[in-house]
């Protein structure tokens, strides 16, 4: 069974869903297109009304949105609750600022009168990833349903009551079937979806093999696509860094979501003068979470998402530490019943350990000591990811200076990789291609239309 809640921190099976048949994806299919026709011509205030709606309902009911999140994936009651606050502000923030976004841009350098207009271009194809049940939608149908797109969307398996609860705020909010729909769908039937003439663009957020995979069928059919897929973010920490501020920030950036981040701090690279120093704060810090029901507000580290995740981690610790990874701490399955593991710090990571290029999604820290700030750079830079990377240093100016040599499509000084609903989130590299969020993030599925007016006679 594809759709099915299980609980990972008791392995209870909470719901279950069918496949959509093809009948009923045919028939989704259908109400979207009819619904985009109209939706589309909307003026923008109609649409902002039902955006401004949603993130109401969404802050209204926080906590009926957050306890599937723990239930299902296993994320702190704590955190469920951030995520359900920060989705509706991105829902927010598209409502009221997609008509800026989107005006008309007059083409001051043109000769005669040009201006290009920014036009949704039909019904939209998404795939979200369980990591952040909320957030990843959130991102995909904010801005689009605000420019007039509308979208359909196939969760992750293991989220569906998620799933379903999202797209239940948009029609509870007044949004007409076919705005956004949720689809539980087969990956056979996610091909059909991409291929079908009424899909008009395809995102996907998720790992780097099933964007290759979705891509690839993108392309065939010349549909544009966006790819926000993993990462390996390099935590950067100079020898002028504030240790006590910055330790904090590593155990934030290694173990919110319990490591299960796309932007996670998951390569430590710190110079050697304070290398010892780092490593045993970080060392003790890891050491006193506290596992537990993710409910439980006293719970420090919860279980991992399914059991199939933590089977995967463990097997990625194995194998680094046969091909000479040392274990520093952890690197096991944890003593509590579910999903558990051990907070896990790794070092002596030779470029030829596959651990050395693999993306860690779980509280895995990969520990590197370097002589120097150049030798760091192009550590963090020796990866086929791209995602994001922060540098920690006293010194702004050198931090800046660190940052722009970074080959990643986001880099922060002092603090990890981070997200709100207006900077610009997505990679470069095998992290992926376009932008979510920020006013970047609404340009990626609207038609950039040029209109020029000049009266001039044909060339004889
Ligand atoms: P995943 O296995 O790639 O799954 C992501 C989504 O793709 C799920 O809905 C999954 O469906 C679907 N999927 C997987 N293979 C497919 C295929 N061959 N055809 C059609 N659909 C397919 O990734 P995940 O384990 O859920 O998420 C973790 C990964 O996502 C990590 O690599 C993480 O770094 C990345 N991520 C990236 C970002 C970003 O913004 N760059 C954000 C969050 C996560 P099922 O669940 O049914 O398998």
């Amino acid at each position: 069974m594809t759709y099915q809640s299980i609980n990972p921190y008791d392995g209870a099976v909470l719901a279950s869903y069918p496949e959509l048949p093809s009948a009923g994806l045919d028939a989704a299919l259908d109400t979207a297109e009819a619904c985009y026709q109209t939706w589309s011509a909307l003026p923008f205030a109609n649409r902002s009304a039902i955006g401004i709606r949603a993130a109401a309902l969404m802050r209204e009911r926080l906590d009926e949105l957050a306890k599937p999140v723990t239930l299902e994936m296993g994320k702190l009651y704590a955190q469920a609750k951030g995520e359900v606050t920060l989705s509706a502000d991105i829902v927010e923030y598209y409502a009221r600022n997609a008509e800026r976004f989107l005006a008309p841009q007059k083409l001051e350098q043109a000769t005669g009168e040009a201006h290009v207009e920014s036009s949704p271009i039909g019904v939209l194809f998404g795939v979200e990833p369980w990591n952040f049940p909320y957030y990843q939608l959130a991102r995909f149908a904010a801005p689009n349903l605000m420019a007039g797109n509308v979208v359909m969307v196939k969760h992750a398996g293991c989220v569906p009551q998620c799933a379903l609860a999202f797209e239940k705020i948009w029609r509870d909010a007044g949004a007409p079937a076919g705005a956004y729909t949720n689809l539980f769908i087969s990956y056979e039937q996610v091909d059909r979806v991409i291929d079908d003439p009424r899909i008009k663009g395809v995102a996907l957020t998720g790992s780097t093999e099933a964007g290759k995979v979705v891509a690839a069928r993108a392309g065939r059919n010349l549909k544009k696509s966006t790819m926000e897929l993993g990462g390996s973010d390099a935590f950067i920490v100079l020898d002028d860094a504030d240790l006590e501020k910055t330790v904090e920030w590593a155990v934030w950036a290694k173990m919110n979501n319990t490591g299960q981040c796309c932007v996670a701090g998951k390569r430590f690279i710190v110079l050697e003068s304070i290398a010892d120093r780092f490593l045993e704060k970080f060392r003790a810090a890891l050491s006193a979470l506290k596992p537990g029901d993710p409910m439980d507000p006293a719970t420090t580290i919860g279980p991992l998402s399914t059991e199939g995740a933590l089977v995967k981690v463990l097997d990625q610790v194995k194998r680094a530490v046969e091909h000479g990874a040392t274990v520093v701490l952890g690197g096991k399955r944890g003593e509590h019943p579910g999903a558990f593991m051990q907070p896990t710090i790794l070092t002596n990571i030779a470029p030829t350990n596959p651990a050395f290029r693999e993306e860690f999604f779980g509280p895995v820290a990969l520990f590197f000591r370097v002589k120097n700030e150049e030798e760091a750079i192009s550590l963090a830079n020796d990866s086929e990811f791209g995602l994001g990377g922060s540098v920690f240093t006293r010194d702004v100016a050198r931090g800046k200076r660190v940052a722009s040599q970074v080959d990643t499509g986001m880099v922060f000084i002092n603090h990890p990789t981070w997200t709100t609903p207006d900077l610009p989130f997505g990679g470069i590299k095998n992290s992926g291609y376009g932008r979510e969020l920020s006013g970047a993030g609404i340009q990626e599925f609207v038609n950039k239309k040029l209109v020029r007016v000049r009266s001039i006679s044909a060339p004889a």
